[in-house]
């Protein structure tokens, strides 16, 4: 089994590589126009069929394969939106960039590029990417935009084997893990404070200038992006390395469709909406999943359907706390539990159920791991995480 990843950098800018990269674009660009007319997008066909009308552009061989291949891939994939019945615009591409899995060499520190006639260009690679490329990796392929330099990687792992499931439940202002020994809560609120100033920030614009403006608020928002990233790095390293320590596979919940929750015209307010639709869910899944199959362990998804209303040592369904809407009261077993946690061991226990014991009844999926009993309840907050260490 192969994990694949991408190490990214920045370089100095290099006036070949600028026309290389705008040539490259018009002939994604070209492709897709062809495709469009004659309705093609798979690379075979469109290779054999339409390879010599790339014939004007000066470039080496190679990476008119690969502007072939972008072209298929964004004609495809708006080929199945239209069939999911999403409205789209035909594919264009409006920024230079320029990908290649042919031809491209890593000699030490230096990645050399082809530019025809046996010439290269050089671009000089940071310690960071060296050092990841020492580990046995294999590239693959590199991607190059104005600003960055992707190189993609790839390495066989070995799967492991589970022995126990961490169950992750993901909310509005926590990430909740349960393992067999401890539940673990990182606070998130800082996440919300970020959108909501950087929300504040940008509607206080008060020049009249759309250049300006639009420079403004890109700035705004990959700042905004790039602070939301980092913190929830911090966390997916640390679930996923706990998974690595206890050789557990990783459970999360099937969210997909929850944006439908929070459409205009649900009779929810515009604040309550912003921020449930703000909520980047998606991302922490994103990070934690490369991350685990970089390390071999599996992710799955169960259905997070009644797993904040069982209680899961009987499991019978819990009551709302009067006083504390976030506290769950069992009146089968007399106890008041966190509605955070409850929700991870029942996925946990699911996960565990479904995926590793799978004899079980799909309804005895809550009665679970009696190991689950009592939860040592651990509240992190995430901003506080150091990278690399154990908490
Ligand atoms: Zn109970």
């Amino acid at each position: 089994m192969y994990a694949v990843k991408s190490i990214r950098q920045t370089y100095p800018q290099n006036q070949d590589l600028d026309q290389m990269m705008e040539i490259f674009r018009q002939m994604v660009n070209q492709c897709i126009r062809i495709g469009l007319e004659n309705n093609i997008s798979t690379l075979q066909k469109f290779s054999s069929m339409f390879y010599h009308e790339l014939s004007r552009y000066k470039i080496q061989s190679y990476y008119k394969f690969t502007a072939m291949s972008q072209a298929c891939g964004r004609l495809s994939q708006m080929k199945s939106d239209i069939r999911k019945g999403r409205r789209v615009k035909p594919p264009f591409v409006s920024r230079p960039f320029l990908v290649s899995c042919h031809g491209f060499k890593i000699n030490g520190i230096l990645l050399s590029i082809p530019i025809g006639n046996k010439r290269y260009i050089n671009i000089v690679l940071n310690d960071h990417v060296i050092s990841e490329l020492s580990k046995g990796v294999e590239p693959r392929s590199f991607a190059i935009t104005p600003t960055s330099l992707s190189i993609s990687v790839r390495k066989q792992v070995q799967g492991i084997t589970p022995e126990s499931v961490i169950g992750i439940d993901r909310n509005l202002r926590n990430v909740t893990i349960s393992t067999p020994t401890e539940s673990v809560m990182y606070k998130t609120n800082k996440l919300l404070s970020i959108k909501e100033n950087s929300m504040r920030v940008r509607a206080a614009f008060r020049r009249n200038d759309v250049r300006v403006k639009n420079k403004f608020f890109t700035q705004r928002r990959n700042r905004q992006s790039r602070r939301t990233q980092q913190f929830l790095h911090k966390i997916s390293k640390d679930i996923v390395q706990r998974a690595v320590m206890t050789k557990s596979m990783i459970v999360l919940e099937d969210l997909t469709g929850i944006r439908k929750l929070y459409k205009k015209g649900n009779g929810q307010g515009n604040k309550y909406r912003r921020r449930l639709n703000s909520w980047s869910f998606y991302e922490l899944q994103r990070q934690i999943q490369y991350k685990a199959s970089w390390e071999g362990i599996p992710v799955e998804f169960v259905d997070p359907k009644r797993t904040s209303q069982l209680c899961p040592i009987c499991g019978g369904k819990c009551q709302e706390d009067r006083f504390n809407r976030r506290k769950l009261w069992c009146s089968n077993c007399k106890k008041s539990m966190d509605r955070d946690v409850v929700a991870s061991m029942n996925i946990s226990c699911k996960g565990w159920s479904r995926f590793c014991h799978p004899r079980g009844l799909s309804d005895e999926a809550v009665k679970g791991n009696p190991d689950n009993l009592q939860p040592v309840i651990l509240r992190v907050d995430g901003s506080k995480l150091v990278c690399g260490r154990d908490i």
